[in-house]
């Protein structure tokens, strides 16, 4: 599998790391021609009104739309910010998956935390029952999901940190930056069968 890292700002450097470990091809994605022959493409956390303008800058959002619509995406933090489609805030915005978020839910950078979470969907990739252990930083929360879109993961309390719909995948932690590579499994599998 073929699978790229935007790697226009952010923490795409360790995406690759985890991709590479796994046995899947990795490569960076900077300017469109980029995106040909990938299989799927993660768009990694920093900061998403960066991200989107430097998008904007280098004439990707079309070519990321239109990859979108027939390849696997996966958003991390910023990322899922980005794939979304709505974030209140006038920022550009992929507007593909039909998610709200909500930007820095849980306030500051020091209220950064790490808590383990109930993950069904990984049953399919890989036999352990542990629980995943979710690096939040600066993290969004999906504020709600719409149409097809599916809850993959909540806090005790109800919020929702994880979603899928169809080809598109959002996770508003940081599966890159934990030795778990479960999720990163996951994707490319989903990658493989689009
Ligand atoms: N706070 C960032 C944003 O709103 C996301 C943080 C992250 O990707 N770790 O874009």
């Amino acid at each position: 599998m073929n699978i790229g890292v935007l790697a226009l700002q952010g923490d795409f450097a360790e995406h690759i790391i985890t991709l590479k470990n796994i046995g899947a091809d990795a490569r960076e994605v900077r300017l469109p021609q980029h995106l040909n022959d990938l299989d799927g493409l993660i768009i990694p956390g920093g900061e998403s009104t960066t991200i989107g303008k430097l998008a904007l800058a280098y004439k990707l959002m079309d070519p990321l739309r239109a990859f979108g619509r027939e390849k696997a995406i996966w958003g991390t933090c910023a990322g899922a910010i980005f794939l979304a489609k709505d974030a209140h805030r006038e920022q550009p915005l992929l507007e593909l998956m039909d998610i709200t978020v909500e930007r820095n839910a849980f306030g500051r950078q020091v209220d950064s935390f790490e808590i383990g979470l109930e993950v069904p969907a990984l049953k399919t990739i890989s036999k352990s029952d542990a629980l995943y252990q979710a690096i939040f930083i600066r993290a969004p929360l999906i504020e709600s999901i719409q149409a097809d879109a599916e809850i993959l993961a909540a806090l005790p309390d109800g919020r929702i940190v994880a979603a899928r719909q169809r080809n598109w995948l959002a996770t508003v932690f940081h599966p890159e930056l934990t030795p778990d590579d479960r999720f990163h499994r996951y994707f490319v599998e989903m990658a493989a069968t689009q």
